[in-house]
């Protein structure tokens, strides 16, 4: 029987080397279509993520093309396992990751974006992209290596800031183009190559909405699998210039008083926990300020 991942505990340790002599082996299953996309995890009936061991997998029927050691989650070792999509029997389904955020605790749901992460960076490097010979997994590190001209290629992550602007009591938030339901969130963009992010939170500021700000303060970064991002929180302190949007990002702007923000982003997201935040600290400033 395969069961639900929702751990009541979660101690989860990284790990790129699979021990010799293995416990029980967990997996998280992905399907690998065959164009090697790797974005679909193995889900119950009613949705729900599982987490399989080694008996469940030939009632599955399909074929395994790789596996990848995780490391150890609650005392247990754990793969991500990449099967051949297919047909599955009765009660199992291949289901996104999205599917999975408002269903899986924050670090469950962390560790099943890695396994799709990890999955997807071992079939995009099958080739060498300079030279192209077929590249090899290292022994050692979680990499792919092309013996021909010594290229390695480790699974990608792309830094990208997220930031609250504030001016005191006022919050400015943004609807962005990008947004498939009307939320007004923080404003979010790709560090570009060769660029600190203190400078990217500022050009993409002033790309953005126009403004000018002072003091920067790093909150705290998550993990955001869709598909290998990096989000580096911060809170930037106004300092200059009015509101004005570029409409290519960006549907609206305002500033918004604490007592009157409009739809937000969940507290799931950095976006949501930056406003959460900062609402809290102007209640403790003034205890007068409702949460
Ligand atoms: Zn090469």
């Amino acid at each position: 029987m395969s069961f639900r991942f929702n751990p009541a505990s979660f101690e989860f340790h990284a790990s790129t080397i699979a021990p010799v002599a293995s416990r029980n082996r967990r997996f998280i299953i992905v399907a690998a279509s065959s164009s090697f996309r790797c974005d679909k995890l193995l889900c119950d009936s009613e949705g729900h993520l599982l987490l399989a061991n080694e008996m469940h997998l030939p009632a599955l029927g399909l074929v395994t093309t790789s596996e990848h050691y995780l490391g150890v989650l609650n005392g247990e070792d754990l793969w991500a396992r990449v099967l051949t999509t297919g047909i599955l029997p009765a009660h199992y389904q291949w289901l996104g990751l999205r599917s999975q955020l408002e269903v899986l605790s924050a670090d469950a749901f962390q560790l099943a974006g890695r396994a799709l992460q990890i999955a997807q960076w071992f079939y995009d490097h099958r080739y060498c992209g300079r030279c192209g010979q077929e590249t090899q997994q290292d022994e050692m590190d979680r990499a792919k290596v092309c013996h021909d001209c010594e290229l390695r290629f480790y699974p990608r992550i792309s830094p990208c800031m997220i930031v609250l602007v504030t001016r005191g009591e006022e919050l400015l938030l943004a609807h962005h183009q990008r947004a498939t339901r009307v939320v007004y969130s923080t404003l979010a963009g790709f560090v570009e190559v060769g660029e600190a992010v203190e400078e990217c939170i500022r050009r993409e500021i002033k790309e953005e909405v126009g403004i000018e700000v002072g003091k920067l303060e790093y909150f705290r970064s998550q993990p955001w699998p869709f598909p290998s991002q990096l989000m580096l929180g911060f809170f930037a302190e106004y300092e200059a210039g009015e509101i004005n949007i570029d409409p290519v990002e960006i549907v609206d702007a305002k500033w918004f008083r604490y007592d009157q923000l409009p739809q937000v982003p969940a507290s799931a997201s950095v976006a949501g926990q930056l406003i959460a935040h900062y609402l809290e600290r102007l209640h403790q400033i003034n205890p007068h300020h409702k949460q």
